[in-house]
């Protein structure tokens, strides 16, 4: 048992190391990085802090584990997928605690149903592994012309911290499903369930397929993305890296995918004045998860006829959510992920209240004495009458911070919900199939939800249009585009 298997329970500082080549091993400077449990403000771990040396080893171990992965089965690859998602469900709760512990994340109703998805993802990558067909094509009688697939090489694959397990497992298995071998780059802020993930991934796999990382950006990350061995850019992040990430790509004309930022519009109709959407809104939102989430609908589009009562019941609703320890199975809410999150959202609730004709409807500036004040807790915050042009709606925050903007005409709406160089989320609300379905046809975004506000499901297209990213994860469609490559070989049956 390494020592990711221990119960974060434990009071002792948890000394987690990283996998290359089937090895845990921490890196080759000595240097490592405290974990800090954001709903405490108190580090309970260290891992490695990873740097060239360790990137160049572990896709030295992943290059050379390729040449005999490639050659399993699919059948195989996809057995030892499904074994893999069931030792996940084995260990959850432990995994849970520990995505709870290390990101802030409250247990109950953001860490036990991340780690679910991861489970469904292996389960649903696993099941697909005969469908990498190819295609033959009708050039002539006496043409055989087909496509097939072939994996890429090594993945080099960042994640973020704000759903770990989540972000690392829709990378993990199409990647490996597929053929290739990775090595990941989990957050400096929450690896430790990720480098759990890899030790259950490590009992089914061959050594070297999967190499798990921990280290900052600059250090660890940056080398790894400009490794010349490897064949392949897989990101999740800002916006800003994703576009050092393309750079990366293009210096040696990889393939890359970037799952990027977001400014989500959710657009209610005056139709739709009801509890269940408010419900949905908030879930949209994502305040459970304090709003560190890419989908986040954080700019609410409210049809004027309804804007006051419904605004007034979205408040009331959103009050009820209880925030404290993110272990505490009563909290609904947890903790921003860290000091430097933490600031930076409260930058912008003051950006909010000195802006002229801003009204606050909810929230505001965080405690500074009292219980929340033992970490970086913030409550769900609203600002009214808001204006499409400030600077609250066009940034992505990336902390619960909503704006309530009215609106009359559907053209209109549409137009301001398009206004951003985002488009990765969408939500409609409405009961007119008419209007549910020119919003959703007209709206610039990659991923739209009518009358819904949950989360993305395996064989959903998730990815987003314009500065939200480059490729898409989550299905069948995405595993293949993003992680294998078409050969055509065409035959002269009459020579
Ligand atoms: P970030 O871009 O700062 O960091 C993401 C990862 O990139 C981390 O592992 C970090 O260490 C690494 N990194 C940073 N600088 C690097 C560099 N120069 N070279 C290589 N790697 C580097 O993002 P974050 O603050 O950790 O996460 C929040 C962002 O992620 C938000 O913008 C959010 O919208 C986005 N996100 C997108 C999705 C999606 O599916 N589209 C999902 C989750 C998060």
């Amino acid at each position: 048992m390494t020592q990711a298997a221990k119960t974060t329970a434990e009071t002792e500082l948890r000394r987690q190391p990283m996998l290359i080549g089937g090895q845990w091993v921490w890196a080759a400077s000595g240097k490592t990085i405290a974990i800090e449990n954001p709903g405490r403000r108190q580090a309970f771990a260290e891992v490695p802090r990873g740097g060239e040396a360790d990137v160049d080893r572990a896709v030295g171990t992943a290059l050379a584990a390729f040449s005999t992965w490639r050659k399993v089965q699919p059948r195989e690859r996809g057995l030892m997928l499904l074994r893999i998602a069931d030792d996940i469900d084995r260990r959850s709760e432990e995994l849970a605690r520990t995505i709870a512990e290390e990101t802030g994340n409250a247990l109950r109703t953001q860490a036990r149903p991340e780690v679910q998805i991861a489970v469904a993802m292996f389960r649903y990558f696993g099941g697909l592994a005969g469908e990498m067909k190819g295609e033959t094509l009708p050039l002539g009688h006496d043409l055989l012309s087909f496509t097939q697939r072939e994996p890429l090489g090594v993945v080099a694959a960042v994640i973020p911290w704000n759903a770990p397990l989540m972000l690392a497992s829709v990378k993990i298995a199409p990647a490996l499903c597929a053929g290739n071998t990775m090595v990941m780059k989990t957050a400096e802020d929450a690896p430790l369930a990720v480098l759990m993930l890899a030790e259950i991934c490590q009992n089914h796999l061959p050594p070297g397929v999967l190499n798990m990382l921990s280290g900052t950006g600059p250090e660890c990350g940056a080398p790894l993305l400009h490794h010349p061995a490897v064949a392949k850019l897989s990101f999740t992040g800002s916006t800003a890296v994703g576009k050092l990430v393309m750079e990366a790509a293009a210096k040696r004309v990889l393939p890359v995918s970037l799952e990027l930022g977001g400014k989500s519009p959710s657009i209610v109709y005056p139709d739709a004045d009801e509890d269940w959407v408010i419900d949905g809104i908030i879930a949209a939102m994502r305040f459970t998860r304090q709003s560190q989430s890419c989908t986040a609908g954080s700019r609410l589009f409210l049809h004027r006829k309804i804007y006051d009562g419904f605004l007034e019941r979205l408040v009331a609703k959103t009050s009820q959510l209880r925030i404290g320890d993110p272990l505490d199975e009563a909290s609904d809410i947890g903790a921003i992920i860290n000091e430097r999150q933490f600031t930076k959202v409260c930058g912008y609730v003051q950006d909010g209240l000195d802006q002229p004709g801003s009204r606050l409807v909810m929230g505001g500036l965080p405690d500074k004495e009292g219980p929340l004040s033992q970490g970086y807790f913030m409550r769900p915050t609203a600002f009214a009458q808001a204006d499409n042009d400030w600077r609250l709606a066009r940034e992505e925050i990336f902390g619960p911070v909503l704006v309530a903007i009215p609106w009359e005409d559907e053209e209109t709406v549409i137009r301001m919900a398009n206004d951003t160089h985002y488009g990765l989320a969408a939500y409609i609300w409405t009961h007119d199939l008419g209007r549910a379905m020119r919003a959703a046809r007209d709206v610039e975004a990659g991923w739209v939800q009518v009358n819904q506000g949950i989360g993305q499901l395996p064989g959903q297209s998730y990815g987003g249009y314009k500065q939200s990213g480059l490729g898409r994860e989550f299905s069948l469609a995405a595993m293949l585009d993003s992680y294998t490559q078409v050969k055509n070989i065409t035959v002269n049956l009459a020579r």
